[in-house]
């Protein structure tokens, strides 16, 4: 299907129903069991595509309804990981967490979220968009007790991760995007092996693949670190040069209310670039207006036909009302935008 121009999407995950899962948190306990619980997700997926075609976002993700957390539950699935062993470790340089132990080769014995790609894609005939979460962020939120190498270990995931996104590939989707807020973090390993693993993750596939760097959710944890910043967020600066001669279609950014430089959008031309006229950390609607003033600042480093008018991160931490409310400014404010371009 033909997309309209600036086509609009969400970047990952959206509240979920309160019947399904507690609201507002993240990593919140399912509330139903076995097979209702199977069918609670679907339902949920099939009520959150409903719902962001009603907003005008033109390609639909599955807002991660029928996971709890954006890289431990495609983890969960590997073989290879031990979630009864627990550390505690820093994730992303920021906060302590209890996570699971790698204790032996890590595999895929099965798909992990085919079957819910397959189901999204029967749900529209929208381009639809999965997230799996990137190499270098899955090996930041483990304790390696068998490789006892980042590097090795984010080349096995790598390899599970393409694996997974050439299942998801053949189920329909349309774009492959993989979370790596981890370049944002590890600037030298980024160099080293980062972006080679992640590329490694989206190597032979023929969907659109897209790779999303932002500066976490609008948990506090990720709102104090961001108060260490500067005035000037230049982390991007690190991994754009390198996202621009590498293989990955999309670079999926955070932009509005951020400190991030709009001029560093330069350093990706020639990517289509997803940008966050959205802001995750603050309940406040944006303004049509103030989402097409975004736009029309990113044009200025953006090509037209290249600009996909996005959110910053995912939107799981908010009440429902808030994240309809903000995916309805995105489209008002792409619609103003467009119009714009029409008249040349
Ligand atoms: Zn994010």
């Amino acid at each position: 299907m033909t997309q309209p121009l600036l086509p609009t999407s969400i970047v990952g995950s959206l509240p979920k129903p309160s019947w399904l899962a507690q609201p507002e948190t993240l990593w919140s306990p399912w509330n139903l069991q076995g097979d209702a619980l199977a069918e609670g997700r679907h339902d949920a997926l099939r009520i959150s595509t409903h719902e962001q075609t009603n907003r005008g976002i033109d390609i639909i993700s599955d807002g991660e309804q029928t996971r709890q957390h954006f890289v431990t539950t495609f983890i969960e699935h590997l073989s290879g990981v031990d979630f009864e062993k627990r550390k505690t470790v820093r994730i992303r340089d920021r906060y302590d967490a209890s996570v699971p132990t790698v204790v032996s080769a890590v595999s895929r014995e099965k798909p992990v979220f085919v079957d819910d790609a397959k189901f999204l894609r029967r749900q529209t005939d929208q381009p639809i968009k999965w997230a799996l979460p990137g190499p270098m962020t899955m090996i930041d939120t483990l304790y390696d007790d068998h490789y006892k190498s980042r590097e090795k270990l984010a080349w096995e995931f790598a390899t599970v991760l393409n694996q997974e996104a050439k299942d998801l590939e053949a189920a329909g989707v349309d774009i492959i995007q993989f979370d790596e807020p981890a370049f944002n973090v590890f600037f030298e390993e980024m160099k080293d092996w980062g972006v080679a693993a992640l590329e490694r993750a989206a190597k032979g596939l023929r969907a659109e693949t897209a790779v999303h760097i932002c500066y976490g959710y609008g948990i506090k944890a990720n709102n104090d670190w961001k108060t260490t910043l500067g005035s000037e967020w230049r982390q991007y600066e690190e991994s754009f040069p390198l996202l621009q001669r590498s293989s990955l279609d999309i670079v999926s950014l955070e932009c509005h209310n951020s400190h991030v430089p709009m001029d560093l959008i330069e350093l990706i031309r020639g990517k289509k670039v997803m940008l966050g006229a959205i802001d995750v950390a603050n309940e406040t609607i944006e303004t049509p207006e103030e989402v097409a003033a975004t736009l029309r600042k990113a044009l200025n480093f953006a090509d037209a036909d290249k600009l996909i008018p996005s959110t910053n991160c995912g939107m799981a931490p908010f009440a429902r009302d808030v994240s309809l409310a903000k995916m309805s400014a995105l489209s008002a404010g792409t619609a103003i935008v467009r119009e714009e371009l029409s008249r040349g």
